[in-house]
Parts: structure tokens; sequence; C-alpha cells
């Protein structure tokens, strides 16, 4: 079954269920300065959860473009590593607001995934996790759908529901919050990683495609929790995650739409096509997160939005040139890209002029100084040290080069980044653009710009992550 099928099924669905199918908002959230980008299904529908916001609709489907490269979603790390992170990917999800509950959806869930004239998933492979004390949702899977109780893991802290952890969901510190129950796929024994909650948990046989947040509760200042009159439900499934099952396949980067992208991107770089390649996954993932964003109206820029959106630019060129391609090229796979996804989101279609010109900026600017900070890394990196601060900031400030794309450099070559020092280096040039600023008050020049940049920085990477990686590798 394609991806694009699935997608369709999916919404096919949920309409037969007396679903609305909405189409999916737009990567830069509408007036919510907390969040980056739009990660999850849900973002659409905050103000409706929250009572703010009345539709004509009690439950909505929609397959939502989402994008975690920062913020409190960031798996940009992740991306080329494991076999099911992107930067980008669709969402689909299906929503009640104050209509059906834990039931419902649960069952739903399950007819989908399993109903003969849906996925017809074979229902030995799936497992659920429920949260710690939610025996409700554990006797719904048990009783009534028929998991048998050692394949339904109970995860949560057990400090009680007032703490967030895996499988309890919050909205922020006060606010709507409640338990998941997350539906995991088993890839099979010759995959490395154990079930939930197990160590090895995080290994990639046991993939989580599908999540189903019950928003039960309202949680008030001191921390109580009140059950909400009308409970509601929201649920997301990486499409990408599910169109990997049903392909037989076990990483997303072997789904059709995928295959693709690689092979453009190999095309491209001048390689051979290969799904050993990390880079080359990269390039495809990026691809994606960049030409949708810029669509979405998102700029290269030093700081907020339009900084993560060109840290992720400047990493898949970094990885264009890991493997020779030391020429323009990224922008060349927007065409592919619309290819084959400009069918369902026809402003790949409309936009693609204007997005192959952005990025083509970018890498026209980038490649400027690539090379020379290329050369100033490589010979730092010679003796096999641990690279120091100063080095981190100067390929940072002079060359261009983001802070995590110096740390995936590192990673590769199981050098660790001295990102404490950077931060020394970067307090030391703000304390330096501060007293040149109240220098020339009268004047109209803005020495806030290493500040800004800085901002794109810390708020949206992940450095204490990034940092544990390395201790990881
Ligand atoms: P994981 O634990 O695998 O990182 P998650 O628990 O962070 O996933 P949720 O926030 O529950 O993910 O999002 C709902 C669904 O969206 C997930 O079950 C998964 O199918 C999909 N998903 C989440 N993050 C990604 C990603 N980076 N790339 C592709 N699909 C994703
Ligand atoms: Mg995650
Ligand atoms: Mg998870
Ligand atoms: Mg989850």
């Amino acid at each position: 079954m394609k991806t694009s099928e699935i997608r369709q099924k999916y919404l096919d669905f949920f309409a037969s269920k007396g679903h609305q199918i909405v189409s999916s908002s737009s990567l830069v959230p509408w007036e919510d300065p907390t969040l980056l980008f739009t990660n999850a299904g849900m973002n659409q529908f905050k103000d409706v959860f929250l009572g703010f916001d009345k539709r004509p609709y009690s439950r909505a489907t929609t397959s939502q473009k989402c994008v975690r490269a920062g913020g409190k979603h960031n798996d940009l790390e992740n991306v080329g590593y494991t076999a099911r992170h992107h930067t980008f990917f669709e969402m689909l999800g299906n929503f009640s607001f104050g209509d059906y509950f834990k039931r419902d959806a649960i069952h739903y869930a399950w007819e989908f995934l399993t109903g003969k004239d849906w996925l017809a998933l074979p229902k030995e492979k799936l497992m659920v996790t429920v949260y710690a004390t939610d025996d409700e949702a554990f006797e719904i899977w048990n009783k009534e759908i028929g998991i048998p109780a050692d394949k339904i893991v109970r995860i949560g802290d057990n400090k009680g529901a007032a703490y967030a952890s895996d499988n309890f969901w919050t909205m922020g510190d006060t606010g709507p919050c409640g338990p998941c129950t997350e539906i995991f796929y088993d890839h099979g024994d010759h995959i490395w990683g154990g079930p939930p909650g197990s160590p090895e948990e995080d290994g990639d046989r046991f993939i989580e495609i599908w999540n189903n947040v019950f928003m039960q509760f309202n949680r008030d200042e001191s921390g109580t929790l009140h059950p909400l009159p009308k409970p509601s439900v929201d649920t997301g499934m990486g499409l990408e995650r599910i169109s990997a099952v049903m392909q037989g396949v076990h990483a997303n980067y072997e789904i059709d739409l995928f295959q693709a992208l690689l092979k453009a991107a190999a095309r491209e770089t001048g390689i051979a096509f290969s799904m050993d390649e990390p880079s080359l996954k990269v390039i495809a993932d990026h691809i994606r997160a960049c030409s949708f964003l810029i669509a979405d109206g998102v700029i290269p820029s030093n700081d907020g939005r339009g900084y993560v959106l060109r840290r992720i630019i400047r990493r898949a060129i970094r990885h264009g040139y890991k493997l020779g391609q030391k020429g323009l090229f990224f922008h060349k796979l927007v065409a592919d890209l619309a290819a084959e996804m400009g069918d369902a989101y026809p402003e790949l279609r409309m936009k693609q002029a204007e997005v192959e010109d952005a990025l083509k900026q970018e890498e026209i600017k980038f490649a400027e100084t690539l090379d020379k900070g290329m050369g100033l890394l490589e010979s730092a990196l010679k003796d096999g040290k641990a690279l120091d601060g100063a080095t981190v900031f100067k390929l940072y400030d002079t060359y261009g080069f983001p802070v995590d794309l110096t740390a995936d450099i590192g990673r590769e070559r199981g050098i660790e980044v001295d990102l404490a020092g950077f931060e020394v280096e970067m307090n030391a040039q703000r304390e330096r653009a501060r007293a040149a600023s109240s220098f020339k008050m009268t004047g109209n020049v803005d020495y806030s710009g290493a500040d800004t940049c800085f901002e794109g920085y810390s708020q949206h990477s992940t450095d204490a992550r990034v940092l544990a990686l390395y201790k990881d590798n």
C-alpha cells in the first residue's frame, strides 16, 4: 500500500466514523509564540480543547505537517541514525472535542489497524502501553480488545498523575492533561531493541506507531487535578512509520516516498545509491523540512524560526559536501519532492520556484565559507583531542557553522566538542556587543545581532542533549 493510499485510508476511516476531515495547518503556528513549529496534529485545535474556540463539529481528522527540529520536541540529532525519526513528518490524527472518550478511541484505533477492510495488520505484532495508574484503559485493551495482559505495559513514574511522565501528557504546567496509551509494532527479533519500559527500549525493534492522548483533567496552579466535565481525545500516528509497517520494511527511509528522494539525493550528490549512507538519509529528510518550511513562509535568517531553518539547510549542505559534492545541489531536489508530494500538498508545486531560489541563495552564501571552515575544522580535529570552545565559536561566528553542525561532525568522528567552552566565548561576545551598543546609544546601529543570533541557538538547540550524545558515543 502506497504512503498516499494510507493517508487517504486513514481520513476515510475516520470520516466514516463521523469525523470532519480538516486540512493540515501551516508549519508556522498561528498566533502562538510559545511554539516554534507545528509539532502535532492537535496544535491547530488547541483553543478548541481549551474551550476558547467552538467548531461546527465535535470530531475531526487530519494529516498534519509537523516539524520537530527545535523546542520541546527536537529530533534533529536522531535523523539519519534511527529508523523512525524525521525533522519533517506527517501526523495522522483523530480528535474528539468533548465527544467520545477512551473506549471509542481505543476501539477505533484497533479497528483501523487490524480490520480486514482497513490495514489488516496481524494482531500479534502489536503491543500497547498505558499510563501506570490508568486501569480503565488497561481493562479496555485487555477485556474488550483481547490483548493479553503481558502485552500491555504500564508506563509512568507511579508518583501519581500530577507528575508528568512518558505516558502522561500535559499542555503546560497548568491546563488540560491526561494519560496516554501508545501502540507499538514489533518489527521482529532480528532487530535490536526491547519492549517499551525495558532497558533496551530505545532500540528500533518495537516502534511506536500511534499515541492516543486522553484529556481527562484540568491541572490548577497548585498541581491538583480536576476531572474535566467533557473529556477529549487527541491522537497522533506517524504516516511514515505506519507506511514502513504496511510496506513490510523496517526503516521509514525504505518506504516508497523516501526511496524516490534518496535516489534523487544520490543523483545530485553524484554518488551511487545506497541504503547504508546516513548522509543521503539526512539530505532526503532535510529537503522535506526545508521546502515545507519555506513554502509556509519561513525565511532563513539569524534568529528564531529562520535560524532553525538555516541550521537545517546548512546541515544538509554539509552532508552533501561530505559525500564529495562541493557545488550547489540541494535546491535541485525541490522538483523531486514536488513530484512526490505535490498532489497531497499543492503548495509545493505553487511555490516551487520560490523555494528553489531561497535554498539556492543559502547554498551560495554558505559555500563561501564552508570550504574554509572545513579546513579550519579538519586541522583542529587532526590531533583527535576534544574540539575546544574557541574553535567552535570561530566556526560559528566567522564561518557560519551552527553549533549543532559542528557537533554533528564531531559525533561522526567520535570527537568530543566543548560546548561549555563555546558558551563562554558566546557570553564574552554578548558582553562586547552590549558594551558597543551602550557606547553607540545615540546612533542608529543595532548591535543586538549577536544576541539574536545566539537566541536562535540557545532556545532551539538541545545543547544538553548534544552533550549527552557525545558522552554516549
Ligand atoms: P518517539 O518516542 O518515537 O520519539 P514520540 O512519543 O515522541 O515518538 P508523539 O509525540 O507521541 O511521538 O507523536 C505521535 C506520533 O508521531 C508517534 O507515535 C510517531 O508515530 C510519530 N512521530 C513522532 N515523532 C516523529 C518523528 N520525529 N518522525 C516521524 N514520526 C514521528
Ligand atoms: Mg519523540
Ligand atoms: Mg514515545
Ligand atoms: Mg508518543
